[in-house]
């Protein structure tokens, strides 16, 4: 349970927002080019009620139960609904069903049974594959040298939309080296760019990377999501 107030979850978005546009304008990008999304795991549906009162509406998730749950608790929401976490393959469908992004896709199975388990009802599903830069064995995610394989494999299941790549880099503890970590990812995506660039589908344009500790060098190595929790809805327990 959250008892950070409603108030403060505010304050905290809105300081968070403002490190964005800091940090694109000091790139020199567009202010609109990369969009945040509220981490909200282990937080409460009160909480994300608060950040949406405050003009928040994309949330991610990693733990399918408790979205689930909290969910049911916002269906007077309009949320986009992102899963940030590891999948395993007895979950797909309720993560196809429930969910408008998924950034945390990294292997050929798990795209394909999204793909067949997406809903006809609803557009298709935007995912991201994910990279694991540092080839940590705790750390779900594809080599970079495993990427265009994996690419080539689920380019053209029908009911999914491949947007790019998301990363959780190892910690680091200054900025040149978190954003030395992160500018491979962005080579990654404009090569991958390249070589389908004359193709309608993927429509590659997303690098999902950035946390509440690097925010501002993921910014600089081109970020198109940033996935923030800590410094918006405080520390998990
Ligand atoms: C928890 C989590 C975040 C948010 O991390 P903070 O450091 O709390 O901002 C972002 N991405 C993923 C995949 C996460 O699991």
């Amino acid at each position: 349970m959250s008892n950070i107030t409603d108030n403060t979850i505010a304050t905290q978005l809105s300081d968070v927002k403002k490190r964005i546009h800091d940090a694109l304008v000091t790139q020199h990008r567009d202010t609109d080019s990369a969009s945040l999304l509220a981490v909200s795991k282990t937080k409460s549906a009160e909480a994300i009620r608060s950040a949406y009162a405050a003009g928040q509406r994309a949330f991610g998730e990693n733990y399918l139960q408790e979205a689930l749950e909290k969910q049911t608790q916002l269906t007077d929401l309009d949320i986009e609904w992102h899963f940030i976490g590891p999948i395993q393959s007895n979950k797909t469908r309720a993560i196809a069903e429930n969910f408008d992004w998924v950034h945390s896709v990294d292997r050929e199975k798990i795209a394909r049974r999204l793909s067949e388990q997406r809903p006809s009802t609803l557009p298709k599903l935007n995912i991201c594959i994910q990279v694991n830069p540092d080839e940590e064995d705790s750390k779900s995610g594809v080599t970079l040298n495993e990427l265009p394989s994996l690419l080539e494999s689920i380019a053209s299941l029908p009911n999914i939309c491949i947007r790019g790549l998301m990363a959780i880099p190892a910690k680091r503890d200054n900025f040149e080296a978190q954003r030395d970590a992160l500018l491979p990812l962005a080579k990654a995506l404009s090569q991958l760019q390249d070589t389908y660039s004359e193709l309608e589908s993927p429509q590659l344009d997303t690098l999902s990377m950035g946390m509440s500790a690097d925010l501002e060098a993921a910014i600089s190595a081109g970020a198109t999501w940033v996935r923030i929790g800590t410094d918006i809805f405080g520390t998990r327990d």
